[in-house]
């Protein structure tokens, strides 16, 4: 059976400016190394037809599957605070969009796929560690319920690609809301072309944000909204201890999903200034400072929509104004509520949560598994939780959880897990299985893939992918590998 997918493709109906149509470019010898199959059920693909050969070729970008309408899209972008005025898809290609078995619309990307216009000096090419690493962090991230974009395949080009060596080559097939950025308004923003910015804030109405069409301000209903989405995916970043690395303004959804898992990293010691990416020497994209650096996006974001606001300049830099304020209520609000769950408290306690973090990094304590420990002593007043460090360190901040517990309606340790991983996409687990997977070896890919896709409950016989890292098998820098 060839494979049909039900391509209805509404950003190549936008205007010619805002992308260029392209096809991939196609590779030696596609090789499919891991479909998505739940995924494809979801999207309303047919699993079966694309593990074939005919997938291997769709996935690799040999073949342009019928209905699609394949282009790169056109973006600009702060970059470490710095404006780009021109990115876009450089190694990137929009296939088309399905709408899924949930009514959603979603793109299907292929990232890795060959030069195109946006491509500047780079070789429009991504390699087998990158692309696999998406593929496991984006799954986890899923998996804890964070909004992310998704992995449908990886596949092999059977072409090298240079990087500081020659690694193998890789294509993935990204699946996202849409890819509309930050950065798509700051396109627009820096030509001048309110048209364009009109039409890209309507459309991103019609598909993120209907109910912003009922507003009275559509464009600044809009803001306000991503305003939102932002804030709140920003707090579970924070809550379950992910560190982005490149919070460019282009890797920055206007859905509110998280795009671009390039040198993240998830905490395995717990401290407000880590940073894993090698490129980040300033720290700026240090895991404390992430809330901080999303609310400078968004103020990126309100330049570049300012004519949507208001016809006076004046009046609609106030109405910004106002709508990216909330953003900091909106973050604290969704960050102690999940604090909250975490710590099995009955309200939110933000000096509880505090000073349990300074604690923390004071003692080098594991992030993810200093929670379940509190979850595992929960129910028993009498137990004292294995934090780490000093027992005596921690007595007199247990003494006031137990008390805060105590003082209303507190979570069981069985709901604490539930809010608590006990499988995160470790640095030292994704390296050790990329490493396997440069070697040929895909079984760790897939054996972690497999713990990650059930993060919050304890998988006997798994309590390797729980355990911290060793001090010979720490991860000190993550690299984005482009
Ligand atoms: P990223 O760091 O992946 O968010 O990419 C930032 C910008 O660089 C985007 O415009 C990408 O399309 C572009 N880019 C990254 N890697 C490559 C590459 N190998 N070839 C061409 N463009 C690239
Ligand atoms: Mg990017």
């Amino acid at each position: 059976m060839p494979v049909a997918i039900p391509f209805d493709n509404s950003y190549a109906r936008l205007p010619a400016r805002f992308h260029a149509k392209l096809a991939p470019t196609p590779v030696a010898r596609p090789g499919l190394i891991r479909l998505n199959r739940g995924l494809a059920e979801a999207l309303g693909l047919d699993p079966d037809a694309l593990s074939g050969p005919e997938g291997a070729a769709i996935f690799a970008g040999n073949l342009v599957p019928e209905g699609a309408e394949p282009l790169a899209q056109a973006y600009a972008g702060h970059q470490f605070g710095h404006f780009n005025p021109q990115l876009g898809d450089g190694r990137a290609i929009l296939l088309g969009e399905v709408i899924g078995a949930d009514g959603m619309r979603r793109d299907i990307q292929l990232k890795g796929s060959g030069r195109t216009p946006f491509s500047r000096g780079g070789d429009g090419r991504a390699a087998l560690g990158p692309v696999l690493r998406e593929y496991i962090v984006s799954e986890a991230m899923a998996a804890l319920g964070i909004p992310t974009t998704r992995a449908l395949a990886a596949a092999s080009t059977g072409e090298w690609v240079f990087r500081e060596e020659p690694l193998p080559g890789a294509v993935l097939t990204r699946v996202a809301a849409s890819h509309i950025r930050i950065g798509t308004f700051e396109y627009f923003a820096a030509r001048g072309d309110v048209e364009a910015l009109r039409l890209l804030a309507d459309y991103a109405i019609a598909r993120h944000w209907p109910q912003a069409g009922q507003d009275p301000n559509p464009p600044l209903a809009l803001y306000r909204a991503v305003v939102g989405a932002q804030a709140r995916l920003v707090a579970q970043w924070m809550l379950v201890g992910f560190i982005h690395g490149v919070m460019n303004t282009d890797n920055c959804t206007i859905s509110g999903e998280t795009i671009d898992y390039g040198p993240c990293a998830f905490l395995d010691e717990y401290h407000p200034d880590a940073v894993y990416s090698s490129i980040d020497h300033a720290g700026r994209y240090a895991f404390g400072r992430q809330p901080q650096i999303a609310q400078w996006n968004l103020a990126r974001l309100a330049e570049a929509m300012l004519p949507l606001f208001a016809e006076d300049a004046q009046q609609a830099i106030a109405l910004a104004k106002e709508a990216l304020a909330e953003f900091a209520p909106t973050f604290a609000a969704a960050y102690h509520s999940g604090m909250a769950r975490k710590l099995g408290l009955p309200r939110p306690d933000p000096e509880l949560v505090r000073d349990f973090l300074a604690l923390l990094a004071e003692q080098r304590g594991d992030y993810t598994n200093s929670f379940r420990a509190l979850a595992a002593a929960a129910d028993d007043p009498a137990a004292v939780p294995a934090l780490p460090g000093a027992p005596e360190a921690w007595a007199p901040w247990v003494v006031r959880w137990r008390a805060a517990r105590a003082s209303g309606q507190a979570p069981d340790g069985a709901a604490m897990r539930a809010a608590n991983p006990a499988y995160i996409p470790r640095n030292h687990l994704v390296e050790q299985a990329l490493s396997a997977a440069l070697q040929g070896d895909l079984r760790p890919f897939e054996t972690l893939l497999q713990v990650l896709s059930d993060p919050y409950r304890e998988q006997p016989g798994r309590e390797a992918f729980a355990r911290p890292p060793q001090r010979h098998e720490r991860v000190l820098q993550t690299f984005c590998g482009t």
